[in-house]
């Protein structure tokens, strides 16, 4: 379906969801699911649990709907993933689908997918997979007319690195960082040099405070989990309601954020007064900037 064809009388609803999922098939030294074995059991619910969000997706017409996958892990190395993320790329009703991945794969399930509405969130983690061979697979996919945005953690001894990675990457591919938090001090001329590569390093740096003041999130856009559990977004433990058995449109409205920060991306881009949406339009949730990024720093 053509842009020109997606919905807009529809109410807008962004979805956070993160199943039971908590393994990954890489060993990033700093991440809990570091090259966690895959139990069975685990693997079993999940996947029963995607498939019941699929569905509810799938009948949820009376929505314009923005989803993006926030895994515990790395999801796309399991076939359930792929196939859910091709099959809702082509509801009417979906804006939007998008995944955070590693990116290591098989992207083949993107041929079955609106490569239009699709877009993968793809981190590079440089002690996993040398730089050349993930910016020649970037580079692949974004030739076949993969919707992606491309990013890496600021560690200052990975600077020179990521840098190499922007001046490889096509010039469209959006690039974003993640400041190191906490652990990494971050002076004016730092600040200066990751935002060549992500004009939004800066509201990435320090914590945004937040208690009191007005936050999208419970509003248009939440946080559901595998049970269908639905919070404000993935950082608020108080629970909303149910997906799967409340009325939705019951639940959602205004209300101001009770912690006193928020520091991740995830967060911080639904804060209106940070304006995030009109820079980032439908692709905010995919952290694509619309802008092509300098080509090298
Ligand atoms: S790729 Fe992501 S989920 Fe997997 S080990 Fe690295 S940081 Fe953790
Ligand atoms: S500002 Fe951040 S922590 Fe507060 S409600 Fe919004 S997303 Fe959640």
């Amino acid at each position: 379906m053509s842009e020109a064809a997606l919905p807009t009388e529809l109410r807008p609803l962004g979805i956070l969801w993160r199943g039971p999922l908590d393994s990954c098939n890489y060993g990033c030294g700093y991440c809990p699911f570091a090259k966690r074995s895959s139990r069975r059991a685990m693997l079993d619910a999940d996947r029963v649990a995607l498939a019941r969000f699929v569905a509810w997706v799938e009948g949820a017409a009376e929505w314009s709907l923005e989803v993006l996958f926030t895994p515990y892990g790395e999801a796309l190395v399991w076939p359930w993933y792929r196939d859910a993320l091709a099959r809702i790329s082509h509801l009417p009703h979906v804006r939007r689908v998008a995944i955070q991945t590693n990116g290591s794969a098989p992207m083949g399930f993107l041929a079955e997918a609106d490569r239009a509405r699709l877009a993968l969130w793809v981190s590079w983690h440089p002690s996993e997979v040398p730089r050349e061979a993930f910016a020649a697979k970037m580079a692949a996919l974004h030739r076949e007319g993969t919707r992606l945005s491309v990013g890496a953690v600021a560690l200052p001894e990975n600077v020179e690195a990521v840098e190499a990675l922007r001046a490889e990457l096509p010039p469209g591919t959006p690039m974003w960082i993640n400041a190191q938090k906490p652990g990494v001090r971050y002076g004016p001329a730092d600040i200066e040099r990751w935002s060549r590569i992500d004009p939004g390093f800066a509201l990435d740096v320090r914590p945004h405070a937040t208690r009191g003041k007005p936050c999208d999130t419970g509003d248009t856009v939440i946080s559901v989990d595998g049970a269908g559990t639905i919070h404000r977004c993935h950082f608020v433990a108080d629970v909303l309601g149910n997906l799967y058995d409340d009325d939705l449109a019951a639940i959602l409205g205004p209300r101001p954020c009770p912690r006193p920060r928020c520091d991740c991306y995830i967060g911080y881009a639904h804060l209106p007064a940070l304006g995030m949406r009109a820079v980032y339009g439908d692709d905010l949730l995919a952290r694509m900037r619309p802008s092509a990024t300098p080509r090298s720093a």
